[in-house]
């Protein structure tokens, strides 16, 4: 029998030119058309290491997904494969803090400037898109300016995608430039929308974490490179070494399982009367924890799965600056107002932080101890 979609409709296959695709979320999304529905993958990116698993000639989806190497910054074909597909989703991006400080004239680039060409080929042949945004065009809450007696209170760091405003602190805190470039691309988007009839969805991501996300330093990714806190922590506790707390780890974030995260995704393809024009927060409001319990958290689960004494792992306090540099901020808090996507797709989260820690640390652990433990084991030069 044909899937239907929330409306009772057939799910039509649809050919998808997914940009970023061979990156964290866009290897999951890979994963999920492949084994769970009937549509086609276009995927672009600059690597394909995270979908390489999913590209071999002789599995059953081989004639469904096809890879083309490009930088969209530079390269022609863009065009071609945004017309010879259904729906676009931009995925590709600079989105790991460490560097938005040192290169911030990348991160500025990539999340608005090289963005314009796919908005515009969208527009112009009329193709739907699904463009990837970010919780941190909020910026700060106003929770953070208030006084201490009214901090306590969750509207003022609840996130509406329709009310809330967006603060963001001053230039040279450039962090608030990948903010802002973000901020720009849904402007223009919806500029389109508004103008040009373009037929868009805005994703909001909070926080997503799982497997592949990031790299390990000095195992798939460079030795002096600073990763995502998730990564950041997996590589400590792989390595048996503290794992640090950037300015006491008092930041609070909401963490959702990727996995969870792109049932969200799919029901966006799946469903386009219901989600052409919204933007979704696309996030967990029940796995909020500061960055600190975070890391305690993570000792506690990473202990049982590589059956090693929690004794052993620890935390230590670090300054922003030695760890990122000068000029670094962070944002404080971030909780997702959930109201649109759950009236719009019915869509909730399901899997508690206990559970995507210990599913997310069995894969770190299986994937890199035997390197680590080999690097470690090395005569130091
Ligand atoms: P990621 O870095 O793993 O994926 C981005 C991919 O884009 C990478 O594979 C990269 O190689 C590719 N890319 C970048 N520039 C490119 C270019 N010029 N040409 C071709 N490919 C290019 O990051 P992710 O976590 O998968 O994030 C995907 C999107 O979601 C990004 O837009 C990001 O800003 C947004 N987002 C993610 C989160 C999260 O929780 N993971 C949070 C907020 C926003
Ligand atoms: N962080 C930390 N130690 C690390 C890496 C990150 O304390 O080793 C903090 C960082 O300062 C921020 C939070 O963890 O407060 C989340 O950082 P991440 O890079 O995952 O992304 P963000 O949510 O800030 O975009």
């Amino acid at each position: 029998m044909a899937k239907v979609n929330l409306d009772g409709k057939p799910i039509t296959p649809v050919s998808i030119c997914m940009i970023g695709g061979g990156g964290f979320i866009g290897s999951h999304l890979c994963e999920k058309l492949m084994s769970e529905t009937s549509h086609t993958a276009i995927v672009i990116d600059v690597s394909s290491e995270k979908i390489n698993y999913l590209l071999d000639k002789s599995l059953p989806w081989a004639k469904r997904i096809e890879f083309h190497h490009m930088n969209i910054k530079n390269d022609s074909r863009l065009e071609t494969l945004v017309k010879a597909s259904d729906l676009t989703i931009n995925l590709a991006a600079i989105c790991t803090p460490a560097d938005y400080n040192t290169r911030p004239l990348d991160t500025i680039f990539s999340n608005f400037i090289d963005a314009i060409p796919v908005i515009k080929f969208c527009t112009e042949n009329n193709k739907r898109l699904i463009h990837f945004s970010t919780c941190e065009v909020f910026g700060k809450t106003i929770g953070s300016f208030l006084p201490e007696e009214y901090r306590k209170e969750p509207q003022y760091y609840m996130l509406k995608e329709d009310v809330s405003p967006c603060i963001f602190g001053p230039v040279q805190k450039q962090r608030w430039s990948y903010a802002c470039a973000k901020q720009m691309t849904d402007r223009l988007i919806y500029a389109e929308h508004a103008e040009n009839g373009l037929k868009f969805t805005i994703v909001r991501p909070y926080n997503w974490i799982g497997p592949r996300m990031d790299f390990i330093p000095g195992v798939d990714g460079p030795s002096d490179g600073v990763p995502r806190v998730l990564a950041c922590f997996s590589n400590n506790l792989l390595r048996g070494e503290p794992l640090k707390l950037v300015d006491g780890g008092r930041s609070q974030r909401t963490f959702l399982y990727v996995k969870d995260a792109i049932e969200a995704v799919l029901l966006m393809i799946d469903n386009p009367d219901r989600a052409n024009g919204h933007i979704f927060n696309v996030g967990n409001p029940d796995n909020e924890v500061s960055v600190k319990q975070l890391a305690e958290l993570m000792i506690k689960v990473y202990a049982k799965v590589a059956d090693v004494p929690a004794s052993s792992l620890s935390t230590l306090d670090v300054t922003s600056e030695d760890f990122y540099g000068k000029g670094y901020d962070d944002s404080d808090r971030r909780i997702p107002d959930m109201t649109i996507i759950t009236k719009q797709l019915g869509w909730k989260p399901r899997t508690s932080l206990d559970e995507l820690l210990d599913s997310t640390l069995q894969y770190q652990h299986q994937t890199y101890s035997h390197a680590i433990k080999k690097e470690l084991a090395k005569p130091s030069t």
